[in-house]
């Protein structure tokens, strides 16, 4: 009998219910098919997994590869599918002990049902299996194995798999609206954009570039880090506004400079927001990393915005910051030159910004001014 290769993918956040849930798993069924669209393999919704069924063997490492990029999955495993009858587990399952029996030094058993109205309980399951790896002359142990055979049994069928693959875990990509990430050309924001979407955001990229036009930003590195990004989720907008309007009425104010450029960017990222509808705002400072990122000085920059401004990194050492941006495969492009519009050289910044201050400054300047009229310079990219 042909045992058909299929890979099993469960989801996480398993306390979700009801709407949610089912909201959850139809955003994350879209996602998977539209990541493996390419390889228009079989996919379906069955109980509490999705099972895709490539169209051919030489698929399945790289289904693989995009599942390990998927927010909203838990884990996968590549799995064989039998009848959901004690004697096909069993063949099945001794055939497969047999086929890997090099590899394995002590294994671990383990069963459940989906479906409860079985004759047979998942004990039965590991016991008839203990029996044939006993047999086989193969060490057991529920506890210190090296390889764990886990055989799950719906109403039909049961899958059994000899590997499990820990994956992203996270709410998929659409879950939670829209977010507008401030974008830099540096390590931090690209790790606080992965982790925006790891919970389920749709990222809209403002990035203020130093350049006289929006072409040599489309140019830069920026859009390579978007790309970088997109690899975890194919939807995004990105606007690049120039900061030169900005720096011309800014230039005056000396040391102050750069936290309004702060309340710049935060003013223009609420107001794309609203042209948006993203309810959220999501940068990557951390307390304390820069002179910039005291609370006081956090707090002056963000007065006037209405809308939740998260900061994923905000605990974050730079060390763990940048271990992220490393697994995540920004890292290698935030560290090439860049002449970020964040590298002023604001000599003796403050570090307790006092907020009348910060406002009679924005009045000067003629803040809300700028931002409208930098946004009518945006040049806007949607994929
Ligand atoms: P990063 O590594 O993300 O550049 P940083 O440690 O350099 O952060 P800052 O320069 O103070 O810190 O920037 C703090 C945050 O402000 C950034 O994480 C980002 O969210 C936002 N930001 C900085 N520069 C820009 C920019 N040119 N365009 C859009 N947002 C920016
Ligand atoms: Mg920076």
């Amino acid at each position: 009998m042909k045992h058909d290769r299929l890979i099993v993918v469960h989801f996480g956040e398993l306390w979700l219910r009801g709407k949610n849930r089912n909201e959850y798993v139809k955003t994350l069924l879209r996602n998977i098919r539209e990541e493996l669209s390419s390889l228009s393999p079989m996919i379906e919704r069955n109980y509490d997994r999705i099972s895709i069924t490539p169209r051919k063997e030489s698929d399945i490492p790289k289904i693989k590869q995009q599942l390990s990029k998927i927010f909203g999955i838990s884990n996968y495993k590549v799995s064989y599918k039998t009848k959901a009858t004690i004697a096909s587990i069993s063949s099945l399952s001794e055939k497969l002990m047999k086929e890997n029996s090099k590899e394995i030094s002590s294994l671990r058993i383990e069963a459940h049902r989906s479906y409860k109205e079985h004759k047979f309980k998942s004990v039965d399951v590991v016991k008839a299996l203990l029996k044939k790896a006993e047999k086989l002359g193969m060490k057991t142990n529920p506890r210190d194995y090296d390889t764990e055979m886990s055989i799950s049994v719906t109403k039909d069928y049961a899958f059994i798999s000899m590997e499990r693959t820990k994956a992203l875990k996270g709410l998929p990509v659409g879950t939670s609206g829209k977010g507008v990430v401030l974008l830099s050309g540096g390590i931090d924001s690209p790790v606080a954009a992965w982790y925006a979407m790891k919970r389920g955001i749709v990222p809209v990229y403002v990035h203020v570039h130093p350049f006289a036009k929006n072409s040599e930003a489309l140019a830069s590195k920026i859009p390579r880090i978007i790309s970088i990004l997109s690899e975890y989720h194919p939807h995004y907008k990105a606007y690049f506004v120039p900061a030169g309007l900005f720096q011309i009425k800014a230039a005056k104010t000396g040391r102050y400079e750069l936290i309004l450029l702060k309340a710049f960017m935060l003013g223009l990222a609420a107001r794309i927001a609203e042209l948006e509808d993203a309810k959220v705002i999501y940068t990557g400072e951390s307390l304390g990393q820069v002179a910039s990122q005291t609370p006081h000085n956090l707090l002056a920059a963000e007065m006037d915005v209405r809308i939740p401004v998260l900061r994923p990194l905000i605990g974050m050492d730079k060390e763990e910051i940048i271990s992220v941006a490393k697994r995540i495969g920004t890292y290698e492009e935030s560290i090439k030159e860049y002449s970020d519009v964040c590298s002023i050289n604001a000599r003796n910044p403050p570090t307790r910004m006092n907020a009348q201050l910060m406002d009679r400054l924005k009045l000067d300047i003629g803040l809300d001014r700028i931002i409208e009229s930098s946004l009518a310079k945006a040049r806007k990219v949607e994929e």
